[in-house]
């Protein structure tokens, strides 16, 4: 199995990247593993910590509408250049952790997405040099309230609420360009999206250089590369899984966001 790059609270308190090892325990690092972090003399059981999303961006870049087959189920060409929008770090939640559905909307959907996620600065690449910015890959839910985003006519506060970015569980350094995403809901066999990743419009490297050519990447920023078809509801009380073949899977409860009391 590859190696999987997590980050970790322990039940101290303590925030740590770590090696997760087959038996669950965690390898510590001195540092985050793209700023060349080294393993420490700290070992920790699988009762001493808890997962957190394996990194924390400055910033999250999404792309919209980088599988043609999505972008016709929205009605909508595939964009000519990557259309690309912001999610804020505070959206991050970890594997396992609740998406709340907000008071706001009455249509929450999933987007089961690959993650790449940022080893060095990187500004003004070509795609080649782009391809080396690239430390690592996870699994994102880019959640989305469909309702708001067409309501609004641009997407911040759609794309944006608190728990709308589960990531995770982990990062690994490679994956296979034939790799399959697919989305689960509840206990359901079929999956609600299934594709290959090399069926995006604009592959990791471009979508990497395109958007090094307008804000600056800095190590550990996120990016999410688009969700296939197949996009869809959630209802509160929903689980959804995101599996992508060579990473793992990210797993997610939607609850209740209550609305704020007024008096
Ligand atoms: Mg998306």
């Amino acid at each position: 199995m590859a190696q999987r790059y997590v980050r970790i609270k322990t039940t101290k308190g303590q925030t740590y990247y770590g090696l997760l090892q087959l038996s669950r325990n965690i390898q510590v690092l001195d540092a985050p593993p793209w700023l060349l972090g080294q393993s420490t003399d700290l070992e920790l059981g699988p009762d001493e910590y808890q997962l957190l999303a394996p990194c924390a961006p400055s910033k999250i870049i999404a792309v919209g509408k980088n599988y043609s087959d999505h972008a016709a189920e929205m009605g909508t060409p595939v964009p000519e250049e990557p259309l690309i929008f912001l999610k804020p770090p505070t959206a991050v939640i970890a594997d396992g952790r609740e998406i709340k559905y907000p008071p706001q909307s009455q249509h929450v959907d999933y987007e089961g997405e690959l993650a790449l996620v940022i080893g060095e600065r990187a500004c003004d690449c070509t795609p080649q040099q782009a391809q080396n910015k690239i430390w690592g890959y996870t699994i994102a839910n880019d959640v989305t309230a469909r309702d708001l985003q067409r309501k609004d006519g641009q997407w911040t506060r759609a794309k944006s609420f608190d728990t709308f970015c589960p990531l995770g569980p982990w990062i690994v350094r490679e994956i296979s360009a034939g790799a399959r995403l697919q989305t689960f809901l509840n206990d359901q066999r079929e999956p609600v999206q299934s594709a290959l990743i090399n069926q995006m419009v604009f592959p990791p490297e471009v979508l990497v250089s395109y958007i090094s050519q307008v804000m600056t990447l800095l190590p550990g920023d996120v990016i999410l590369t688009g969700t296939p078809q197949g996009v869809g509801s959630m209802q509160v009380g929903d689980r959804v899984r995101i599996e992508i073949e060579g990473i793992g899977q990210l797993e997610n409860t939607v609850i209740v966001r209550p609305p704020i009391k007024t008096s």
